[in-house]
């Protein structure tokens, strides 16, 4: 049997057991115990790479959207890469500033910013908000206001494109809770720019995950583009376009565009709108990490059922919510394929007590009690969403560079998980 290894995960067999750039997965395994994240720093790295290549000779900053994976090893590759960093609460503004992040290339994100978070971050000296709603300006005035300084603001503003992908991960549609809506961002723009504790700087938009196509940010963008016209045309100057994240990755067999290609469309639309030269903003999630990290997890047994065959292994929905969550496909492969086992067609399913407790569905593999298998394309919205649900130790992280690894995550120790907790 063949196994498809995704795009840019310098995953490959050799000798029929699966390497990470030249590091034996199988022996990182054995060594460390599974479940077990672990990641590519080059895939990375190159991934990162492409967006670069697409921004060469422009001005721009890329930031990270770190709920992606938010790691401090890997927010400590991205920062020294020159990275900035889109956050979503106070805990990942401490996490980037803790992995060395530049706070002026960090923007914050989300619908739902308290004004304890707010404060935290003025005092951080961040680049930007990027605010959602009208009650949200007026927080932000009035903290920024007792805090004694102006807040650096974009509108996120939502284009009300579709990007054809899982609803829960559209956030660019009308009927979604994000962003301004798309008539109201001139008079919301007209009240930020009279707000005394407001710095209006740029605009924003994001318009959904996993995009596998060029076309709505194509639209997304002209969308934005019309409304820069119109926001500058009432005198409001803005320094910065925010395009978001959102590219897809290889899950099975996925096309997105890369990152350069869909840059250098985005440019050539940006220079016939006579913006080509402004400061532009991206954040980039899953593209930068997914397909750059693997869960190697082990089998515990096999059993054959009437209607199914289920292969149960160590690995559950509290590490990999993706599939139970989006009914997300993840590509699962051996890490050792020994050719004598005949192959079955089976459910992967974790131990934990529920149904939605599945990995991959009508499979199938050729591995029997012991073997280790590696759930592929687990970068991304991982390790950041794993839980503890069932009591169970999340799984310790490795980064691999080269022939050689570095722990960055300790797997989770029982008695921390109740440390907080006190009897009666
Ligand atoms: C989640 C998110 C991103 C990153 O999305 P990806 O699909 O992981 O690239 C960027 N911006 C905002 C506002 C987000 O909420």
């Amino acid at each position: 049997m063949s196994h498809a290894l995704p795009t840019g995960s310098h995953l490959r067999y050799e000798d029929h057991r699966l390497q990470l750039e030249a590091v034996d997965l199988g022996a990182l395994a054995v060594q460390y115990g599974t479940p077990l994240f672990v990641y590519s720093k080059s895939a990375m790295l190159e991934a990162l790479g492409a967006y670069q290549t697409g921004f060469k000779g422009r001005k721009a900053q890329i930031c990270y959207a770190m709920k992606a994976n938010s790691s401090l090893a890997i927010l400590q590759v991205f920062a020294q890469a020159g990275c900035g960093f889109d956050i979503v609460s106070a805990g990942e503004l401490a996490r980037a500033l803790a992995a060395g992040a530049d706070p002026q290339t960090i923007i914050f994100s989300g619908v739902g910013k308290t004004r304890a978070e707010m404060w935290a971050a003025l005092s951080a000296g961040i680049g930007c908000f990027n605010v959602e709603s009208v009650a949200e300006l007026d927080v932000l005035n009035d903290v920024a206001l007792s805090f004694g300084e102006r807040a650096p603001i974009s509108l996120r503003v939502n284009p009300d494109v579709d990007p054809k992908t899982h609803p829960y991960i559209s956030t660019g549609l009308k009927g979604n809770k994000f962003g301004i809506a798309h008539d109201e961002v001139i008079d919301t723009y007209k009240k930020a720019a009279s707000y005394p504790g407001l710095r209006v700087v740029g605009i924003d938009c994001h318009i959904g995950s996993q995009i596998t196509d060029s076309e709505p940010y194509l639209d997304a963008a002209d969308r934005m583009l019309d409304l820069v016209d119109a926001i500058e045309a009432a005198g409001i100057a803005l320094h910065h376009l925010d395009f978001g994240g959102g590219l897809g990755i290889d899950y099975a067999g996925d096309t997105p565009p890369s990152a350069d290609a869909l840059w250098a469309q985005l440019f050539a639309k940006l220079d016939a709108r006579g913006y080509g030269d402004r400061q532009i903003m991206i954040e980039p999630g899953r593209s930068l990490v997914g397909n750059a990290g693997v869960c190697l997890t082990e089998v515990l047994y096999l059993k054959p059922g009437e209607d199914k065959n289920f292969c149960i292994v160590d690995a559950a929905m509290n590490d990999l919510p993706r599939p139970t969550l989006y009914q997300a496909y993840h590509s699962i492969v051996p890490v050792a394929i020994d050719g004598t086992t005949p192959p079955v067609t089976c459910d992967v399913v974790g131990p934990i007590c529920e149904s939605g407790d599945w990995l991959g569905r009508d499979r199938t593999l050729a591995v029997k009690a012991g073997d280790h298998l590696a759930v592929l394309s687990a970068g991304a919205y991982s390790m950041s969403m794993a839980s503890n649900y069932n009591s169970r130790n999340r799984p310790a992280e490795l980064l691999v560079e080269g022939d050689t690894h570095h722990l960055i995550r300790e797997r989770d120790r029982t008695e921390e998980q109740w440390a907080n907790e006190r009897l009666l």
